[in-house]
């Protein structure tokens, strides 16, 4: 028997490790109690953050699921309506969070990713109408996750949250991938934040750090934001040691994104020769590609366990979809391999 290889592993940017040098960073960081403020390399962090995102101030908080239902927390009242693009996290894939916390009701509108301005204007429910719950909250998420990494133009996202400010309705980002959008549209993640009252970046995908993200804004929404994180239970001690990972990976990690963006492209191209594959090449602009399945070949559960056999991780992400996700941890000779292994796989 030969020997078994790892796998390469596609179901996700999160599936990352730790390098040795990262590890050595977190190890020798200084570290404090940072409920009493005191910890120094969550504060280089939060302020490093705050910078790149043109924001008065930023947060530390441990996960982008937090982050969003912290955000929700902050902008919205008990209610209220919040409206969202179609298929986005908050939506999808936090357990029903944003009823049982914010006790918001969610408005799911366009497709692929994407709407405009005018569509948001017509979800748009008055305040101090006897019967509509009033809109206070419009969420755009930046690269939208299952619409396959699409990268929300930033016209429309200036548009949208423009109509917001005119109806005095609040705005977030969750930039969980935010810095994929800055990687694959040459705009700095100051400029994609810059109409956002509220914005969330992760760490912990394609970064390549063990965890966390960071919500930045304003100082007196962040002053609410942090104590919605202590209510939350994710007001943490010395977090300096995951903090010297995220910086680490700033340094390190924020510009290599564009081979992960690269390497996607080259398993779409590929794929996409598949008969029994559908994939809209337009939409592949980041790290993760979505491809469907035709009614006369496998279904993706299939394609799952034929791609396992063969060493290849992918995600089952609907009936005929399947996701990859490219990240730090596959190199482009991985990808290659991969597309060959999928390939068959899905021939079979
Ligand atoms: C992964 C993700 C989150 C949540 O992040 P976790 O750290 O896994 O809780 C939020 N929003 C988007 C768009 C994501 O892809």
């Amino acid at each position: 028997m030969k020997p078994a290889e790892p796998a390469i592993d596609l179901r996700s940017d999160t599936v990352t490790l730790p390098t040795v040098p990262m590890r050595e960073a977190m190890a020798r960081t200084p570290v404090g109690d940072d409920q009493f403020g005191e910890d120094p390399t969550i504060n280089r962090l939060q302020e490093r953050v705050a910078e790149i995102l043109g924001k008065e101030r930023a947060l530390w908080i441990p996960t982008g699921t937090m982050a969003n239902q912290i955000a929700l927390r902050t902008l919205t009242r008990p209610g209220d309506d919040v409206v969202v693009c179609a298929g986005s996290h908050t939506v999808h894939h936090e357990t029903g969070a944003s009823a049982a916390n914010a006790g918001v009701q969610l408005t799911e509108i366009g497709a692929d990713g994407i709407f405009s301005a005018e569509q948001f204007v017509a979800a748009c429910k008055p305040a101090g109408h006897i019967v509509a719950p009033p809109t206070t909250l419009v969420e755009i998420e930046n690269t939208h996750n299952r619409a396959g990494g699409v990268v929300v133009p930033q016209d429309r996202v200036e548009r949208i949250c423009r109509a917001a400010r005119d109806r005095g309705v609040a705005s977030y980002l969750d930039g969980a991938r935010l810095w994929n959008a800055s990687a694959a549209t040459g705009h700095s993640p100051a400029a994609l934040s810059a109409p956002f009252d509220l914005v969330s970046v992760a760490f912990s995908k394609g970064l390549g750090a063990p965890g966390g993200s960071m919500l930045a804004g304003s100082r007196t929404i962040l002053e609410r934001a942090q104590r919605y994180r202590r209510m939350a239970g994710g007001a943490m001690r010395q977090v300096g040691f995951f903090a010297a990972a995220a910086l680490y990976a700033l340094d390190h990690h924020l510009d290599r994104l564009a081979e992960d963006h690269a390497n996607c492209r080259l398993l779409a191209e590929r794929l996409a020769l598949c008969p029994r594959v559908r994939i809209d090449l337009d939409r592949v602009r980041t790290n993760i590609l979505i491809f469907h399945l035709t009614p006369d070949g496998p279904t993706a559960a299939e394609v799952v366990d034929a791609a396992r056999d063969q060493g290849v991780l992918v995600f089952a992400f609907g009936p005929r979809t399947v996701r990859a996700v490219t990240h730090l941890d596959v190199s482009r000779e991985d990808c290659e391999a991969a597309a060959d292994r999928l390939t068959r796989a899905i021939e079979a």
